[in-house]
């Protein structure tokens, strides 16, 4: 038999999630690192007169990479708008050396975070500890004059400069992740329960919606622990956005099991269950079929005696399990934890193996598609690709902008230019550079 209160550990709520403000979105900005600039170097060598150009490459920006993690329970380390940017590459050097790669930038979040593009595309979800994003690539590191080499210009005097890297704003949002989420109508006893089967303390009241955070517990067996959560706010509505449930049902989502908490000194027990499942269904379909166990509670008190039969013949038909608790008292509280600990062990050896996720957030593809655009005598250029070139030109080098105008006239840039009617004096606008068209 089981004999799971002996190897019970009680652990405890974490505390920063009592209703102190827990972070559970916010957005945040993120920049990759620029790449580094490759140089102008050329071979000097005894006896070799003209040595031939040897300068490297820069190091590509470091990336700005998310990281699940197991100690951290929320997200509000993102909070006020701060940037977080990876480190810039290093410049190349003579000998063909290549410029040190910049470092990513890795930011821990907790478990259940998803990350969001700004118009709110889930990209990522990182469940497990360890899963990771990364959100911004760093700039690619810039070529140096070794590989500007040709049989026809064998002393190039051109180097790019690194890539900015990817900037964008992404938002987080967390779902908790919990093996039990407890769930019923507001003062059927949630939080004295979690209370009770995890020795958690958090905030309890004598009215409804006491507790406006939700709150999480760990009950600690041998080799495992389960982690529950309480979900406060559910009621009639709250799939509508009524109430205080809302915006907190989504922390339900993740759960392997669900703990339905009903207050026994009260009558219409079915009723209750029913109208907190109707919410469930609606909210989301898939969280009527979770499986549930009904803890019936409060049974300390004559109430709850007296109406006992009524809901052992009520709830006879839910064909759930179900358990008469108190959650003041401890009648019941070891056969509940016994019968949680095996529904979620069944839940977990009916999931399918998952293997570690490492997402990339691919940027758009760089093509040649760009736009030319006049306003008050001014053109502008836009598109990755053009872009790209202005940015890593070195505009003080002659052979730079000779070869930032040879790409440019490959691209197809000039012509488009020219069409829109450039003439010489122009001023030409890329990626915020201001040039003068001759
Ligand atoms: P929640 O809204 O579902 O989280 O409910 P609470 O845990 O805040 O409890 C609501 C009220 O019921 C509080 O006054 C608790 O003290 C009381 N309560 C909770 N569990 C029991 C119990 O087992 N027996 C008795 N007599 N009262 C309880
Ligand atoms: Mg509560």
């Amino acid at each position: 038999m089981y004999r799971i209160h002996e190897t019970l550990v009680l652990v405890g709520v974490v505390p920063v999630l009592k209703s102190s403000g827990f972070v559970d979105s916010v957005t945040v900005n993120v920049f990759g690192g620029r790449g580094g600039a490759g140089i102008i170097s050329f071979r000097r060598e005894k006896y070799v007169p003209q040595g031939g150009p040897d300068g490297g490459d820069g190091g590509n920006g470091g990336d700005v990479v998310f990281v699940a993690r197991t100690s951290v329970v929320d997200l509000r380390a993102f909070r006020g708008g701060r940037v977080h940017r990876g480190d810039a590459g290093g410049s190349g050097g003579n000998s063909r050396k290549h410029g040190p790669e910049g470092e990513n930038l890795r930011l821990d979040v907790p478990l259940g975070t998803d990350v969001a593009t700004e118009d709110r595309e889930i990209f990522a979800e990182l469940l497990e500890d360890g899963d990771e994003v990364i959100v911004a690539k760093g700039g690619r590191g810039g070529l140096g004059n070794a590989q500007f080499a040709t049989s026809t210009r064998q002393a190039p005097r051109v180097a790019l400069r690194g890539e900015p890297g990817e900037e964008r704003s992404v938002s987080l949002e967390l779902r908790l992740i919990a093996d039990v989420g407890i769930i019923g109508l507001p003062n059927a006893g949630k939080s004295t329960l979690l209370m009770a089967v995890t020795a958690a303390h958090p905030k309890i009241g004598d009215y409804p919606f006491t507790t406006l955070s939700p709150n999480l517990g760990v009950m600690e067996f041998e080799d495992h622990v389960i982690k529950m959560a309480d979900i406060p706010g559910l009621i009639e509505g709250a799939h509508e956005g009524h109430g205080l449930g809302h915006e907190f049902l989504r922390h339900i989502q993740r759960t392997r099991v669900l703990l339905h908490v009903v207050d026994g000194s009260v009558g219409a027990p079915r009723k209750r269950i029913e109208t907190i499942d109707e919410e469930l269904r609606l909210f989301d379909p898939g969280l009527a079929d979770r499986p549930q166990v009904i803890a019936v509670n409060k049974m300390d008190t004559p109430a709850a005696i007296e109406l006992q039969s009524i809901f052992r013949s009520e709830l006879a038909g839910l064909g759930r399990p179900l358990l008469e608790v108190s959650a003041w008292s401890g009648q019941g509280i070891d056969s509940l934890v016994e019968i949680l600990d095996r529904c979620v062990a069944q839940a977990k050896a009916n999931e399918p193996a998952r293997p570690r996720r490492r997402v990339v957030l691919r940027p758009k593809p760089v093509d040649g598609v760009f736009e030319v655009r006049v306003s008050e005598g001014l053109f502008e250029v836009t598109g990755r690709a053009a872009e790209r070139v202005a940015q890593q030109t070195e505009f003080d080098n002659p052979e730079s902008i000779a070869l930032f105008q040879r790409t440019l006239n490959r691209m197809g840039v000039t012509k488009a230019l020219t069409d829109a009617g450039a003439r010489s004096g122009s001023m030409v606008n890329i990626a915020g550079i201001e040039l003068e068209w001759q």
